[in-house]
This record gives structure tokens, C-alpha cells and sequence, in this order.
């Protein structure tokens, strides 16, 4: 009898599901390396679906001076949007003016800045407002007279996360989510890593060349309980809260307001029918997966906003709350608000003993970046193959001019004319070009199969558990669409039933 080969080790074994961890593995497994990443919750579960969703240079660093931070973050604004003009589009943000800020001359000249420092080429210039006459001064209290408005973009985290997995995999990498990593420990230039299926709790071993911990906030807890290292301190959990209330105003730019705290909020157009009002900084000690908000910080978002628009936001308005914990790099800064924003990357190891990769920090907006920071270091630890690549390529349904998402939505809608004009432009926004191979032949709602409320049928359900890694009911209503929103706790029982039975 022979023995039976061990298969051959992966060249690069990421920790964590995250906009971080799948970026490294989309950019890793396009050059030509073996890619696998176990995600032990669902893909983005983490920080990754409860940021704030702005693909931003971030105004007020520029105030701290992080310019190489801006200037990075900046030029990827239209490099993103292109690569994914279904789920990130652009966003104008208003700033009102008062007597509480910089001169106006100062912002204009800050805003000066932002335009230019990045390479903008799409996006818009910044323009002064007068707010007596602008719509934009419609729902803010009397007293607002300046006001600027500059340009950013906005994104869907959480799809983010779940198309670069897609692409990744398509491209071959391995990825497993609820498969938590339990131990990992280097063997003659290799890892062999131990991870262990969440529902059915089958341990097996895997080994790998080397190894990336993009566990976000848990990136200590990997070094100290799978790695073994004892007392490791890198990151700085900074906790963020976001409200969402019914829709505050008409238009569809976004608020940028600084209160007297010096804090800056912003109140965002949010899923058609709602503002999303957001963020805190908190210091967080406890179990990332455990964030909640709290009263105190509900209070604050709303009285934060009330000092802006001129009917209060109260408490009776909020539909949903979301908080998330930002896995800052501790670069002992004593404000959580001024802690780094930029990503920090840590080797330890090398070719012959086994190389690990930390990642420390980053933003949605700096995770293509980062992820070719990294596959460049791992190019330089376990050899070169492929050439960068990202810059220039589509997510999944992304391949469609970055302007042209109005012509994507006349397209489908010509495809299938009997389909409801709103159901049509939401699964434009969430699969772009996909969205006709997710309706197939269907023809009518009746051809989309059970109904579970709102707009969602089997037929979608059906290609995010085959496409998607969805495998609950908040995958589905939470991080792969925001239904969730609009879904009754009846619709989700049958939804949860529906998913178990297909699993
Ligand atoms: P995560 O998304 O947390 O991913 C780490 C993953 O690792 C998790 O899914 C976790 O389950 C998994 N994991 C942990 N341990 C294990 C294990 N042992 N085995 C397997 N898997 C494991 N950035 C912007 O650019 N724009 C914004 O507007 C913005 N707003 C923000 C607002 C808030 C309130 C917060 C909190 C962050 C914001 N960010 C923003 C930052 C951005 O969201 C984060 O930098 C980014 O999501 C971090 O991604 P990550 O992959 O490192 O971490």
C-alpha cells in the first residue's frame, strides 16, 4: 500500500475575510501565487461592513498633516470607481460654514488642496455655496450663508469585501469563511495550520509557505492565542457608531459637520429612503465581535446633527445602529480621533524559517494599496512571479464605463421590461453586469421564485449562496444587500428556514 501524497503547501495562507485579507489574496492569486484565506465568521463580518463607506482622502488629516495618507487615499478614489462602478459611486459633500470653523479662505484653500493633491480627472471641483439660495440650505437651521461643497465617493463595504473574495476565488484562490483559524506554527520553513469548521467544530491541518494575519481587530489576538507569542500590542481598538434615520432631505449630496468638540460627523443619503448619520471615536477594550452602540453615544449623533438641521433628529427616528472597531496601529497618540489612519506592515521570519505577515490599520479606500504593499513583500520573501495588476481591473460586474451606471440600469431594464423598475436599478447597484446572469429567464416576479418581503426572492438568495459565500439570513439582509432594512421579522424566520434548508 503507498502512502498517500500530503498536497502541496499553499504559497501565501491569509487570516481573515476582511476588505484587507481579500484584497491581499485577489492581488496574491492574480500574480500566480497559491492563495488560501479562512474567514471564521461570514466575509466582512468584522470592521469591514460598519465603516462609514466613504472612499475618501479624509479632510481632516490633512489637518494632521498626513499628506502621503491623503494624497494616497485620494488618487484611489477614481481608481476604485472604476474598478467597481456598480458599488462605489461619487458622492458631493457639503460643509457649512460658521463662525466655529477656520476662515473661509483657509477652507478654501485646504479644499484647494484636495482637489489637486490626488490626480482627480472624473470627479468634480470644489465649488462655494450660497446656502440662502442652494438646496443645501434648505434643511439646515437659519444662520447658514457659505457653504463648500467638494467631491468624494461613496462605497458598500461589505459588497466590497464579498466581490474581491469573488474575483479571488475566480481567479483560483481557496477561500473558506466560518473556518477559524486555531493555531498555526512554523515547521521547517513551513506553517502548518490548524483551522477549525464553526458549525460542525472538524479540525484540519493546512500547510503554507507563508503566512498573512489580516485579522483587522483580532490581529493580537491571532499572535497571542493562534500564534503563541504572549503579550503582543500593536493595535489601538477605536470603537464607531453610525445611526440610520428615515430620510432627513431631499437631495442627494452628504453632509460634512463639525461640532464643537472639533469632531466632524457627516449625514449621508442612505439606501433610498434613509440618512445615515455617523461616526464616534472610543476607545474599546472588549471583544471586537461584541460592539454595540451605547445610549451615550446615540445621544451625541443626535444632538450632533440637531445642531445642523433645523427639525432635531431624535431618537424615536432611528431605524438601525451599527458600530464596528477600528484596528488602529497604537502610535501613542493620546485622542482615539488622532490615532493613524495609515496601515502599518510587520515582518517576522523569513524564507527558511517561515515568514508571517502582520497588517496593522489601513481604510477601505488605502485596501488595494495595502494589499500590493503586501504581495510585494511576499514577492520578496518567497520569490517574484506576477507584476502588479490591480490598478487597472474590474470587481465582478464592475466592467462597465465608471460614468455609465445610468446606461447599466437602461440595459437591464430594456432585458427584462416586466420587472419592476426599482427591483431593476437595486440589482444593478449590488451586481452590476452580474445582474442579468442572476435573473437568467426570468421574465416576471413571478419567474424569481419564493418571496421573502420587500424586493428579495429565491432567485437572488439562490445565486449569493452559489456565488457568495451567503449562508445565513444576515448575510443576506445585512452584508450582501441592506433588505434588512426593509425585511419583517416574519419574512426573515422563512428566510433563515429557506437558507438552512439549502445549506
Ligand atoms: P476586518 O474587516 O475586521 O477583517 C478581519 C477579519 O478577520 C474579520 O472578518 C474576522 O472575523 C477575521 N478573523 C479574526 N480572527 C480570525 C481567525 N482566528 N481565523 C479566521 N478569521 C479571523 N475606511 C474608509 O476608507 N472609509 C471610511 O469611511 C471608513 N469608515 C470607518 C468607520 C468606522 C466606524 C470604522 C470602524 C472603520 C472605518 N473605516 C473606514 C476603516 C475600515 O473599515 C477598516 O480599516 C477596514 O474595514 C479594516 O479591514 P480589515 O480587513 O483589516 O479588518
Amino acid at each position: 500500500m503507498t502512502a498517500e501524497a500530503a498536497p502541496a503547501p499553499f504559497d501565501v495562507f491569509i487570516v481573515g475575510g476582511g476588505v484587507n485579507g481579500c484584497g491581499i489574496a485577489r492581488d496574491a492569486v492574480g500574480r500566480g501565487y497559491s492563495v488560501m484565506l479562512c474567514e471564521m465568521n461570514d466575509l466582512a463580518s468584522g470592521t469591514s461592513s460598519a465603516a462609514t463607506k466613504l472612499v475618501h482622502g479624509g479632510l481632516r488629516y490633512l489637518e494632521h498633516f498626513k499628506f502621503r495618507l491623503v494624497h494616497e487615499s485620494l488618487a484611489e478614489r477614481e481608481v476604485l470607481w472604476a474598478a467597481a462602478p456598480h458599488i462605489i459611486r461619487p458622492l458631493r459633500f457639503v460643509l457649512p460654514h460658521h463662525k466655529g470653523l477656520r476662515p473661509a479662505f483657509v477652507l478654501r484653500i485646504g479644499l484647494l488642496m484636495y482637489d489637486t493633491l490626488g490626480g482627480r480627472k472624473l470627479l468634480p471641483a470644489t465649488e462655494t455655496l450660497d446656502l440662502i439660495k442652494d438646496e443645501a440650505g434648505k434643511p439646515l437651521k437659519d444662520g447658514y450663508r457659505t457653504g463648500f461643497e467638494y467631491s468624494d465617493c461613496w462605497v458598500d463595504d461589505a459588497r466590497l469585501v464579498a466581490l474581491t473574495a469573488r474575483d479571488a476565488a475566480d481567479r483560483g484562490a481557496k477561500i473558506r469563511t466560518r473556518t477559524k483559524v486555531v493555531a498555526a506554527r512554523r515547521d521547517g520553513g513551513l506553517w502548518t495550520i490548524e483551522i477549525e469548521d464553526q458549525a460542525s467544530k472538524a479540525r484540519e491541518t493546512v500547510r503554507a509557505r507563508l503566512l498573512v494575519n489580516a485579522a483587522g481587530p483580532w490581529v493580537d489576538m491571532v499572535i497571542v492565542e493562534a500564534l503563541g507569542q504572549n503579550g503582543a500590542h500593536n493595535v489601538r481598538l477605536v470603537k464607531g457608531s453610525h445611526i440610520v434615520v428615515k430620510r432627513l432631505y431631499e437631495h442627494e449630496r452628504c453632509y460634512i459637520f463639525q461640532n464643537a468638540d472639533g469632531r466632524i460627523i457627516f449625514a449621508i443619503p442612505y439606501e433610498e429612503d434613509f440618512t445615515l448619520i455617523g461616526t464616534t471615536d472610543l476607545d474599546y477594550h472588549g471583544e471586537p465581535g461584541a460592539v454595540t452602540i451605547t445610549d451615550a453615544e446615540t445621544d451625541y449623533l443626535c444632538a450632533a446633527a440637531s445642531e445642523y438641521f433645523k427639525k432635531p433628529v431624535t431618537h424615536e427616528e432611528i431605524v438601525w445602529t451599527y458600530s464596528g472597531v477600528r484596528p488602529l496601529f497604537d502610535d501613542g497618540a493620546s485622542a482615539a480621533q488622532e490615532a493613524t489612519r495609515d496601515y502599518v506592515l510587520k515582518t517576522a521570519g523569513d524564507k527558511v524559517a517561515g515568514a508571517l505577515i502582520n497588517v496593522f490599520g489601513g481604510k477601505l479606500t488605502t485596501y488595494r494599496r495595502l494589499s500590493e504593499e503586501v504581495v510585494e513583500r511576499i514577492a520578496d520573501i518567497i520569490g517574484h512571479k506576477g507584476q502588479r495588476w490591480t490598478r487597472d481591473a474590474h470587481l465582478p460586474g464592475g466592467d462597465f464605463p465608471a460614468t455609465g451606471f445610468e446606461a447599466q440600469v437602461q440595459k437591464l431594464a430594456h432585458q427584462y421590461p416586466r420587472l419592476d423598475a426599482k427591483l431593476i436599478r437595486r440589482l444593478t447597484r449590488l451586481y452590476g453586469t452580474k445582474a442579468g446572469e442572476l435573473l437568467g429567464e426570468a421574465r416576471e416576479a413571478g419567474d424569481l421564485g419564493d418571496h421573502f418581503g420587500a424586493d428579495l426572492y429565491a432567485k437572488e438568495i439562490d445565486y449569493l449562496i452559489a456565488n457568495e459565500w451567503a449562508r445565513t439570513a444576515d448575510d443576506v439582509l445585512w452584508r450582501r444587500t441592506k433588505l434588512g432594512l426593509r425585511v419583517m421579522p416574519q419574512d426573515k424566520a422563512r428566510l433563515s428556514a429557506y437558507m438552512a434548508k439549502c445549506a
